[in-house]
This record gives C-alpha cells, sequence and structure tokens, in this order.
C-alpha cells in the first residue's frame, strides 16, 4: 500500500480563480501571503523602499503594501526551533532596531551532539552544518510579533485572522488573492455571523506560506515551476518546559528512539535548546518518508524524554507549550526551477528554502523575503523584473549553502550509516562528492508496513509523558468545529493507511473504523477542529487546506 494510490478529492486548480466582475476589489500594490520571517522581512524591506521612493509609492495607491495571515495574530501559527542565524535578521533591521532589540534567548552557550541507544548518550564531534558558535536562541512566535510591529511602523496593513483562500489569476498573471470566508456552517450554510471573504487585487503577490503552501503549490502546478525531484518534508513535534536548572547548552541527538536500517527510513533526531535559564525546549523531527504506518513523531518524542539522558533536564518541571510542524527537506534539487511566474514570487519554506542538515531555514526565509521585496519595487517602479529575484537569489549564500548540502538529505535513504558517510564526504568536499544531483521520491511513494513499533511507546503520565489531545490543548487551538471541514483525504482506504494517518497526525484528527462493505477497507473519521496545520498530510496522501481565518493554534513561544 502507497499513501500516493489513495488520493484525496482535490485539485491544485480548485485554488485558483479568475477575479471576479461583481467583487469590490481592494487594490493592493505588493500583497504578502504569510506573516512568517519570509513575509514579515519582505513587508519591512517594503517600508523602507517606499520611504526611499514615496512617488512610486503614491501610485500604488493607499495601501502600498498588505500582509494577510490565517493565524489569530502575527506568531499565532509560528514555530520553529530556534536557533537562528541571527545575520540577515540584523541587516533587514539596520537603522530600524538594534540586534539588542531583537527578542531572544541569547547566544548559543555551548552545544553537543549526542548518539543515543536506549540507555547511552555518545558525544559526537559537530559536523561543521551544525556548529552554531554565534548563533541566538529565538522563539519564533515571539520574533514574529516582534517584526510584525516592525512591519506596521514600516507601513504594511497586516490583516490577521484573514486566509488567502484562492490565487486570482488573470490572462496568465496572478492579480492578488480571494480571502475564505467567515461564519459558514459544516454543510457550507451562512450562520448568522457570516463575512463572505474579498478579494484582495495587486500588482504584485509575494507568497510566503511557509512549509506545504496552499497557494504556492496550486502557483507551482499552474505556472509548471516544479523543480528537478518531488518536493518531501519532516515532522516536527515540539514542547517547551519551564525548569528548576538551566540547561546550558544546546543538545542535538541522532539514533534511539529512530531505527537505524535502511528498510524503516526513519531519518530525523532530536533538539534540546535552552530558552534562558528557565525554560527549555525539546522536540523530535523525523522525515515523513518513513514507511512504518505505527510511526508517531508525537510518541516518539514522548519515548524520547524517557531517555537517562533527556529526563534529568525536565525532571522537577512543567510542559508550557506544545506544537507541531512540517519542515520542507528536499533541499536544492526540489526547488521550484523558477520562484516567480508573472505577477508572482515565492519565498521561505514555501519555496523549500531549507538546509537540512543544519535544521536552519529562518535566515533563508528572511532573506528570500528582503530580495522579494526589491524585485517586487524594482518591477512596480519600472527598473526591473520579477526575475531579478531568481537572480538575486541564486547568488546569494543562500544557493551556495544548498548547493554544498543538496546531497546530504537523501543520502540517508540508505539508512543511517551509510548516509552519515556520504554526507561526511559532502562535508568535506563541500558539496562536490558524491557528484551530481541526488534526486528525491514523493514522501507519499513509500510502501508502508507495520512493524508493532508503537507497543513500545510510553503510556502518558501527565507529568513526562502527554497524550494528543492534552498536547493539541496546550497549542492553544481554537478551531471552531461546526466549520467546513478544510482537510481531504479518501474517505475509504486499505487499514494500513488509516492507522498510518492516525498515529502519523499529531493532534488526533484521524480515526479508522472497519468498513461495511466487506472489502477490507476502513472508514477514515476526521476531527478537523484537532488540527494544528503542520502540514503532514499533505507530505502523505492528503491535502491540508486553510480554515477559516483566525483558527488553528495560538502559539506565543513556540
Ligand atoms: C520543529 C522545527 C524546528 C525548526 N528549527 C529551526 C531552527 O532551529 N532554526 C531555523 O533557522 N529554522 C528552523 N526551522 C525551520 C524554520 O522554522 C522555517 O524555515 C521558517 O519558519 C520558514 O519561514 P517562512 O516565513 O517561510 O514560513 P513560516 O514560518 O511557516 O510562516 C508562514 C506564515 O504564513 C501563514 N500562512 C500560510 N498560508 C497562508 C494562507 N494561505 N493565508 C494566510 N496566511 C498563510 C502561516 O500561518 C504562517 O504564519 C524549524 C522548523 C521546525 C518545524
Ligand atoms: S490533520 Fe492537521 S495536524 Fe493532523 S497531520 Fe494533518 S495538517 Fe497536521
Amino acid at each position: 500500500v502507497r499513501p500516493a494510490d489513495f488520493p484525496p478529492p482535490w485539485s491544485d486548480a480548485e485554488a485558483i480563480a479568475e477575479p471576479s466582475a461583481e467583487a469590490e476589489p481592494i487594490e493592493v500594490g505588493v500583497l504578502v501571503v504569510g506573516a512568517g520571517p519570509a513575509g514579515l522581512a519582505a513587508a519591512i524591506r517594503l517600508g523602507r523602499l517606499a520611504a526611499a521612493d514615496p512617488a512610486t509609492a503614491e501610485r500604488l495607491g493607499e495601501v502600498p503594501f498588505a500582509v494577510v495571515e490565517k493565524g489569530k495574530m502575527p506568531g499565532s501559527h509560528l514555530l520553529s526551533g530556534a536557533v537562528i542565524d541571527p545575520a540577515p535578521l540584523h541587516r533587514l533591521l539596520e537603522g530600524l532596531r538594534s540586534p539588542a532589540d531583537v527578542p531572544s534567548y541569547g547566544t548559543v552557550p555551548g552545544e553537543s551532539v549526542l548518539f543515543l541507544t536506549p540507555d547511552r548518550a555518545v558525544p559526537l564531534p559537530i559536523p561543521p552544518t551544525m556548529r552554531n558558535h554565534g548563533n541566538v536562541v529565538v522563539s519564533l512566535s515571539r520574533l514574529g510579533r516582534f517584526l510584525a510591529e516592525v512591519a506596521e511602523e514600516a507601513g504594511a496593513t497586516i490583516l490577521p485572522e484573514t486566509a488567502a483562500q484562492q490565487l486570482l489569476v488573470a490572462d496568465g498573471r496572478v492579480a492578488g488573492v480571494r480571502t475564505g470566508d467567515r461564519g459558514r456552517g459544516r454543510d457550507g450554510e451562512e450562520l448568522a455571523r457570516f463575512e463572505p471573504g474579498s478579494e484582495l487585487r495587486a500588482q504584485v503577490t509575494i507568497l510566503a506560506e511557509g512549509t506545504a503552501g496552499h497557494l504556492t503549490s496550486a502557483a507551482i502546478d499552474r505556472f509548471g515551476l516544479a523543480g528537478a525531484g518531488p518536493q518531501t518534508w519532516a515532522l516536527g513535534v515540539k514542547e517547551v518546559w519551564k525548569v528548576p536548572r538551566p540547561l546550558g547548552k544546546v543538545i542535538h541527538t541522532m539514533g534511539w528512539p529512530l531505527r537505524s536500517a535502511a528498510r524503516f527510513r526513519e531519518f530525523g533526531g532530536s533538539f534540546v535548546y535552552p530558552m534562558g535559564e528557565e525554560l527549555v525546549t525539546i522536540g523530535m523531527v523525523v522525515g515523513l518518508d518513513y514507511r512504518d504506518v505505527e510511526v508517531s513523531v508525537h510518541d516518539l518524542l514522548q519515548e524520547l524524554k524517557t531517555h537517562p539522558r533527556i529526563r534529568p533536564i525536565l525532571e522537577g518541571g512543567e510542559r508550557v507549550a506544545w506544537g507541531a510542524k512540517t519542515i520542507p527537506e528536499g533541499g536544492l534539487v526540489a526547488l521550484p526551477r523558477a520562484l516567480h511566474a508573472p505577477g508572482v514570487m515565492l519565498c521561505g519554506d514555501g519555496a523549500g528554502l531549507v538546509n537540512v542538515p543544519a535544521l536552519k531555514g529562518i535566515h533563508y526565509a528572511v532573506e528570500s523575503g528582503r530580495l522579494a521585496a526589491e524585485a517586487a519595487w524594482g518591477s512596480l517602479a519600472g527598473a526591473g523584473e520579477l526575475g531579478a529575484y531568481d537572480a538575486a537569489l541564486r547568488g546569494s549564500f543562500v544557493w551556495r549553502d544548498l548547493r554544498e548540502v543538496r546531497n546530504m538529505r537523501p543520502a540517508f535513504g540508505a539508512g543511517l550509516w551509510r548516509g552519515a558517510a556520504l554526507a561526511g564526504l559532502a562535508t568535506v568536499s563541500k558539496g562536490r562528492l558524491p557528484p551530481g544531483d541526488r534526486l528525491t521520491e514523493r514522501d507519499s511513494d513509500q510502501e508502508l508496513f507495520r512493524t508493532g513499533r508503537a507497543a513500545s511507546y510510553p503510556a502518558p503520565d501527565g507529568k513526562l509523558t502527554f497524550d494528543k489531545l492534552s498536547s493539541v490543548f496546550l497549542s492553544g487551538n481554537r478551531t471552531r468545529d461546526d466549520q467546513p471541514g478544510h482537510i481531504r483525504v479518501a474517505a475509504r482506504v486499505p487499514a494500513e493507511l488509516g492507522e498510518l494517518w492516525a498515529r502519523m497526525c499529531p493532534a488526533q484528527v484521524y480515526a479508522a473504523r472497519p468498513g461495511e462493505d466487506g472489502d477490507g477497507l476502513v472508514e477514515v473519521e476526521v476531527t478537523p477542529s484537532n488540527c494544528v496545520q503542520c502540514g503532514a498530510i499533505s507530505a502523505k496522501g492528503g491535502r491540508l487546506t486553510p480554515p477559516e481565518g483566525g483558527s488553528g493554534p495560538e502559539y506565543t513561544l513556540t
């Protein structure tokens, strides 16, 4: 059984519409979709460009640039590690804020990389991709709130609780977005507080939707932008703990509780970062090309916390936040062949700009947002074209880094040890060896099997280990349960696939019930109101679409 054999009732064409003659559109110069680091960097840069070029700004009308964000507020849907390379952020903010103003938990105080067995932790030499000297620990959710403030001061109109549902395309050119309705009932009926969505017509649209972007995938499809290999993803689940003792260093782990044999395809590891003296964040990241239907990243994180090296870090503490999100892992070969099409540009995680061996994408998101803003402004001022964005990004450190590490993640398809050897070769040769490009394989193309892995997940004790539902509660999720379902999956699937979805989803959205037709298929029950919009279902055979704006988690510390 492969998830790809049971596709969801969905086509990317549903996310594309023509501008309507009846709509009363809101005209915007540059529209940014997504208030993450990429989108907010774009907005901040647009503010500076507008200040330096008031004639163009005036020509763009009352709203020269705006940002739509589906979360309750900027930051609500942001989740990351997060140890960041602060240089691109400092460059962006130069003259607006000093580095000391950026909310952070300080520079990385020290670090180690550990190989875990069930009861031991063996220190490893730190590979160059994982060195964090000079980097800074942040909460991306907090950083997002801060960047949104700076963007507003720079003149951006930020529209929270606004999901961009459809890309407007007219005469082969992106002309803005249609935002989702609010206040519809489960069957699409208008409830008392119904508010229709609107058309935001823009001269240039910057898609900065982050991982598994809804309009981004539609744009890639419509404009034939797909890269050499398909995009692949990992799922990250993390918790923030209030702890009695400061941690004092950044820890990454490999090995247990993941299995190293090639047939499992369990690539990933954990991160444990100090957030100042009182908080620690701990997370588990696993590639979604895994094959065992019983893998549950949430439960693997619970298991990790029982390790003798990890447990003492958290003991006596209290879990104060939880969340989940996917990370694009395909790297250079999975990047769209062009990052722009008429009227539109793709940034950040939406485009797939993540350095997987380093577990870092925030600095690339910031840089790509800034460069996209410059190309957008250049085109509006009659001084350039959107293609300048591609050229600038290809000439930047982002491309150089991604080229060097391009073969590392795919190498782990051959198991941990061969993958580590090939990754080492790529590191010492700065990406020249192994030669060529290793192509990615779709996560949903992996054959599924079952091994009984779930039997060893620890039972939730409510102190150190937790179940999914109490975790979703901690995410602040407030999705109205009588809104139209936003998850598309096949309704009847083989038992393996039903179980895969139930275990994979960190928010307990899926359950599989025995089917009644005697054909061996199970009925998939979906509880969309639990969904924290991590995006994993889009990688493994389903499709996440944005629910009503303002739904989903309300992260503050992740
Ligand atoms: C567990 C985990 C650990 C990580 N650790 C690190 C780390 O330590 N260091 C690091 O540098 N990177 C790390 N990353 C990667 C990093 O978080 C991302 O690369 C980065 O957040 C990408 O920024 P972005 O702006 O492209 O997307 P995002 O941060 O995902 O922001 C996208 C925003 O767009 C909004 N949006 C999406 N679609 C729509 C729509 N249709 N309409 C309206 N709004 C929309 C979303 O709600 C969100 O607010 C980690 C990621 C994960 C998941
Ligand atoms: S239903 Fe939501 S939370 Fe669950 S896997 Fe899909 S996107 Fe993630």
